[in-house]
């Protein structure tokens, strides 16, 4: 292939897709960026220099081949960059609408390090994928081989589970899902906003998986609705894939007021919402923003997406409440410019010390100032608080996002042998995926904590390895056992 199209940076400028105007994205819920024309994808992608060392693909959890992908796309070659792209990832257009690129893929370009601005990654890979969706290039899954002899057990349809079903259905394993939720995706589905992630992309991925014969068993909580011994006694495999759920609060005076409520069971009434679901009687009205001063507790990716979706909402103000300052908050800043030019107003190092209450419910939060102190164990520097800095927020909707832990597993499974680590997470071995129980496996947030989608996709990946060479060895050593008998 000659490189006559490549390494443009030096002419060509970075140009991420245009995104809507403030005003028209924060009435709807639509992504914020249409995304590239194909002239406009091929020039971006041109940009490339194409490492010898490309730290882009060395940053990349799933180590996608982005240089590779790039240049077939610079040249008009969109049906093979797309296969080369799939060859490594099972959501590839997702990724590129909500992956961290700026600490990834781009904030590691070798033209991003020499002051040229980053290859535009995430919307190449966005473009590429979304083309070949309408260009009918997706095809339908093919198992290699007829393994339906032995079945898989998934608990948890978020992007790890999805991830581990399509590599073992493709692999011939008949696959069953299980997930609590009476839609599949996790929180690519209930958690992530529209405006990050349109929920169509979500749902044609999952009607391929489904078109694949995995089959889904929604609206089943395992350990309520089945039990988890049963799963393991039903399959020949079972994987736990089932996310961190438990929600860190406040724990202040006023938190159980009518009017507080937590970060995902807010998004999640809104991600229902926008699939035309009604809510039930007793939410009505109470998880909506619409007409509130609304107060988000938190500096994290899950409290950028809380701010954004109440303005969409139409609150009447929405303020974030969060006890570091602008350079040490978790959130991504491109998350925080978005959210203040659609109106959001940030109030840092400012922290809740109370949740006041007017007629039964919240009506305003009790903060203080924070100035951050000497670094922890963890190398952050710890807020404390200002002396004589109290201050009060009018608010008659406070959403606590303060991120989230794993839920006790073995209680709710009623299986205590299952390890877990000192943070409630599963213990899997690094390799194998193997947990304490035998045939048990378990990838995704639930073994690393609460991560990255691309982080998921990547352990549903290598667990899917993991699992096929376990269950061949399962049929050989009863092979074995059979011819010695
Ligand atoms: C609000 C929010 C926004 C985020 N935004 C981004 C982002 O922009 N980019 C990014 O990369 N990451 C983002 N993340 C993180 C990302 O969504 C997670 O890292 C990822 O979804 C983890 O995938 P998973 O498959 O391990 O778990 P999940 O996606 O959490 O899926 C787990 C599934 O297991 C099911 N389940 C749990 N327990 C049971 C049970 N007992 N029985 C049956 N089913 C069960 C759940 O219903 C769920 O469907 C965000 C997270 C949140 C909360
Ligand atoms: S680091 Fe940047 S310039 Fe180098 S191969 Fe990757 S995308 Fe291209």
């Amino acid at each position: 292939m000659a490189d006559t199209k490549m390494l443009s940076f030096t002419h060509v400028e970075q140009a991420y897709p245009a995104r809507r105007e403030a005003e028209a994205r924060a009435a709807d819920f639509a992504e914020i960026t249409p995304g590239y024309l194909l002239a406009k994808a091929e020039e971006q992608a041109s940009r490339c220099s194409q490492c010898g060392v490309p730290f882009c693909q060395v940053h990349c959890p799933l180590q996608n081949h982005i240089p590779d992908w790039l240049k077939l796309a610079a040249e008009g070659r969109l049906q093979e960059a797309y296969e080369l792209s799939n060859a490594t990832s099972t959501m590839p257009e997702i990724c590129g609408r909500i992956c961290p690129q700026d600490r990834l893929c781009e904030g590691n370009c070798v033209i991003e390090q020499s002051g040229h601005g980053a290859v535009t990654i995430g919307s190449v890979e966005k473009f590429i994928t979304d083309t070949a969706w309408k260009e009918g290039w997706v095809q339908p899954l093919l198992p290699l081989a007829d393994r339906s002899g032995q079945s898989v057990g998934i608990i948890g349809a978020g992007p790890a589970g999805l991830t581990a079903a399509e590599y073992l259905r493709v692999q011939g394993y008949e696959v069953h899902v299980y997930d609590r939720h009476d839609r599949a995706g996790g929180l690519l589905t209930y958690g992530i906003p529209g405006f990050k992630l349109e929920k169509p992309v979500v749902m044609r991925r999952i009607a391929r998986l489904e078109a694949g014969g995995i089959h889904f068993h929604l609206n089943t909580d395992v350990g309520r609705d089945i039990a988890f011994a049963d799963l393991r006694a039903r399959h020949d495999a079972v994987v736990i894939a089932t996310g961190v759920y438990r929600a860190r609060q406040t724990g202040l005076p006023g938190a159980d007021l009518p009017g507080v409520v937590k970060a995902l069971d807010y998004l999640i009434a809104s991600n229902r919402a926008g699939f035309g679901d009604v809510p039930p009687d007793t939410e009505q009205g109470q998880l909506s923003a619409a007409g509130k001063q609304v107060v988000v507790v938190g500096g994290g990716d899950t409290a950028m997406d809380c701010v954004r979706t109440a303005v969409r909402q139409g609150a009447q103000s929405v303020t974030c409440l969060y006890r570091r300052d602008r350079q040490n908050m978790p959130g991504s800043a491109r998350e925080v410019l978005n959210a203040e030019e659609e109106g959001v107003r940030f109030e840092w190092l400012a922290a809740p010390t109370a949740f006041v209450a007017e007629a039964g419910r919240v009506a305003s939060v009790a903060a203080q100032r924070m100035r951050l102190g000497h670094a922890d164990v963890s190398g952050r520097r710890s807020p404390e608080p200002e002396a004589d800095s109290r201050f009060d927020l009018p608010a008659d909707l406070v959403i606590e996002a303060l991120g989230f832990d794993a839920e006790d597993l073995p209680t709710a499974f009623a299986a205590p042998d299952l390890a877990v680590t000192r943070w409630g997470t599963v213990k899997a071995d690094a390799g194998s995926y193997a947990t304490s129980l035998a045939g048990v496996f378990a990838a995704g947030d639930i073994v690393r904590g609460a991560s990255l989608v691309v982080w998921a996709i990547r352990e549903g990946r290598d667990l899917s390895a993991a699992v096929h060479a376990w269950l061949q060895a399962a049929v050989a050593r009863d092979d074995r056992a059979r011819e010695a008998a």
